[in-house]
């Protein structure tokens, strides 16, 4: 199975600099692993269209869980797929802590991201306190459980899984790889028997850290924020997982 590498851009990125990035990464092919970019909402369209004819997809960084309707604010599943996108990144940990996103909304969003031929990049992960207390892996599974409630087998089977350990994302602390490797089994557990689904490890990638967790058994891949957002070290990031695993 090949790594799958995502960049989360987050609130960052007008469309020409998104258009600077892609001239800069462009010029570089990576055929041992797979990307995505996951561009702010105003720019998926024309990063989409730029990498159309490439192997490099693109995702949202949210969606609402309804078709369409009185919910201002929001984009829809159809509207992601309008513009270019395959996969949606879902209950990432801003979200969560910053807009209310709760372990609820992410399953029904999980649902109809699926519904709609979509690829869920489904993020869960621990705060600090929760560490510290040895409550990690009971809140991870128990994220996981909820994200994935109701899909059955073949649902859950096209889901990608991201852990993210709050304490460890955009701080530069990053998860040491065994720790992480250990928290994925877990999600890994959840998804039992199901072997074909990708589980990534995000907080504070970078392209020195990246290949102790690219050589783990459990880990299929990267989440990546700060990181991602020059398009020579992402580059870098990219070939230095592939050469870890
Ligand atoms: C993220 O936001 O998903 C993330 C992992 O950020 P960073 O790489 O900056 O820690």
């Amino acid at each position: 199975m090949k790594h799958l590498i995502v960049a989360n851009w987050k609130m960052n990125m007008t469309g020409p600099q998104a258009s600077a990035f892609l001239d800069a990464f462009l010029d570089e092919r990576f055929p041992e692993s797979d990307v995505v970019i996951a561009p702010p909402f105003t720019s998926v369209a024309q990063v989409a269209a730029r990498l159309r004819g490439t192997s490099i997809a693109v995702a949202g960084q949210n969606m609402h869980w309804e078709q369409s309707g009185a919910f201002t604010g929001e984009v829809s599943a159809p509207m992601l797929l309008d513009a270019g996108a395959t996969y949606v990144i879902l209950g990432h940990s801003e979200r969560r802590r910053l807009f209310g996103e709760t372990d609820a909304n992410v399953n029904r969003k999980t649902k109809t991201a699926l519904t709609n031929g979509l690829t869920p990049i489904v993020c869960v992960g621990e705060s600090e306190a929760q560490r510290d207390a040895g409550d990690a892996v009971d809140h991870i599974v128990a994220q996981t459980r909820a994200a994935l409630d109701g899909l059955g087998r073949d649902g859950a089977s096209k889901v990608v899984m991201a852990y993210e350990p709050l304490w460890a994302i955009g701080t530069g602390k990053n998860c040491h790889a065994d720790g992480a490797d250990t928290a994925m089994a877990a999600i890994r557990g959840c998804v039992d028997g199901l072997a074909g689904v990708r589980i990534l490890y995000g907080g504070s990638v970078t392209p020195e850290n990246v290949a102790a967790y690219a050589s783990k058994p459990n880990i299929n891949g990267g989440l990546i924020g700060g990181a991602s957002l020059d398009p020579v070290g992402f580059a870098n990031l990219i070939r230095s997982a592939y050469q870890g695993s």
